[in-house]
Order: C-alpha cells, then sequence, then structure tokens
C-alpha cells in the first residue's frame, strides 16, 4: 500500500513537471506588435531615443577629436544615418530586399528599389553628430551593407540630406555575403586604422555594427524594426 501510495506521488510529481516544462510566457500578438512601432515612430519617441544615444557620442567626440591623431567617426547608413521608413511601413515591417518598389505608399516595396530611389530622409539627431564632428576636424567614414550597385544613389541620397564632406564611403563589393556584417565591417575599420586614422566613435542601428573592435567607444542608436546578424 505504502510502495503503491509513493508510486501515484511519484507519477504525480512528473505529470506536474512535464506540465511546467511544457508552459512558457504569453507571446505578444504581431500586429499589436507592428502597432507599437507606428506609435513609437510617429509619436517621436524614436527619434528623441535617437537623439540621447548621438548626443553622448557628441560630448566624447568634442574633446577626444583633440587627444588623438587623425580622429574618425564610423557611421553606418541604414536607419543610422538615413531612414528607409516609407518602404518599411509599405512592406508592414516585412524584411523584402528585392522586387520593383512601384506602389507606394502600399507595398510591396523592394529594398534595393527603394535604396536606388535615393528617397531616404536623413535621421536628423545623425546628421547633426555627422556636422558637429566635422566641425571638430573628424574624418567621417561610412561602412555600408549596401553594395556597391547603389553607389551613386547612396552618394546622391546623402548629399541630397545634407550629408557633405564625408572622408570615404564604404560599400560592400557587388554580390558578396558574410554570416554576419561584422565580418565585413570589422575588417573595414581595422583599414582605417592601418591608414592612420584614430577611430574615436563607431555609430549603428545593430550590434552587428559595433562588434570587432577597432573603435574606442561603440553607441547603438535604437532600432526595433529589423534585424541584421
Ligand atoms: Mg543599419
Amino acid at each position: 500500500m505504502f510502495k503503491n501510495g509513493l508510486l501515484l506521488i511519484f507519477t504525480l510529481f512528473m505529470v506536474a513537471a512535464c506540465a511546467t516544462d511544457n508552459q512558457h510566457a504569453p507571446l505578444t500578438n504581431l500586429s499589436d506588435i507592428k502597432n507599437h512601432l507606428i506609435e513609437y515612430k510617429n509619436s517621436g519617441a524614436y527619434e528623441s531615443d535617437i537623439k540621447a544615444v548621438t548626443h553622448e557620442a557628441r560630448l566624447y567626440i568634442e574633446i577626444q577629436a583633440h587627444q588623438v591623431p587623425r580622429p574618425a567617426l564610423v557611421l553606418d547608413i541604414d536607419e543610422t544615418s538615413l531612414s528607409n521608413w516609407p518602404a518599411l511601413q509599405a512592406n508592414d515591417f516585412g524584411w523584402i530586399t528585392e522586387g520593383p518598389c512601384k506602389n507606394l505608399p502600399q507595398g510591396p516595396c523592394g529594398f534595393k528599389a527603394w535604396q536606388a530611389l535615393s528617397k531616404d530622409e536623413a535621421i536628423a539627431p545623425t546628421l547633426g553628430l555627422f556636422k558637429a564632428a566635422k566641425a571638430h576636424g573628424v574624418a567621417i567614414f561610412f561602412i555600408t551593407g549596401r553594395d556597391e550597385s547603389l553607389r551613386k544613389a547612396t552618394e546622391k541620397n546623402l548629399h541630397d540630406v545634407g550629408y557633405d564632406s564625408w572622408q570615404e564611403l564604404i560599400m560592400r563589393p557587388k554580390g558578396t555575403t558574410t554570416p554576419s556584417a561584422t565580418d565585413y565591417k570589422t575588417p573595414a575599420r581595422a583599414k582605417i586604422e592601418a591608414e592612420g586614422y584614430t577611430i574615436i566613435a563607431n555609430v549603428g542601428d545593430q550590434p552587428s555594427d559595433l562588434a570587432g573592435g577597432h573603435a574606442e567607444r561603440t553607441y547603438l542608436v535604437p532600432d526595433p524594426f529589423y534585424r541584421i546578424p
């Protein structure tokens, strides 16, 4: 009797343990998340959060620019210096790289086709950081995951919205990929340093923009919209 009682208790314990293993936190509804993203952008909170980060970067750059030889600032482009918001919205936050972009504001809108239009707006706090760094004699390098086929369109877009007189725009060789953006961006920063520059700040919207060293400080601006590995 006692043995059967122990067996029953053990069985109940195992059933309870299995039930616990299968439990998980409730997931947030995807449409609710998308609505939060739109509210985050439209309320101004997104730009305000970016501004808080670029302000910190600016404080450091304005001092450090005068302490090191050949100071440099590295900026990512998409969702750091330029905003792809119309395409993000048209795609309902889906990651669509290929295909045309002819039906705005409706989608779909292939990202490459969108970027070829040179219609991105500047991310204002980053443009402010760009100008402040330049005023302190800092050389500015853009390192972007966009490939060389978008060079003319990207240069036009940057100029049109107020970025001017950067040192170099570094783009991926056409058709190349790496497992992580870090695998392409880290050697690019090492090359800048090998030319004698001191990268005092590296600003990006993805952790993969910033990993890998070769910058005194890194600054991550918010991007809740997509993830680049
Ligand atoms: Mg980016």
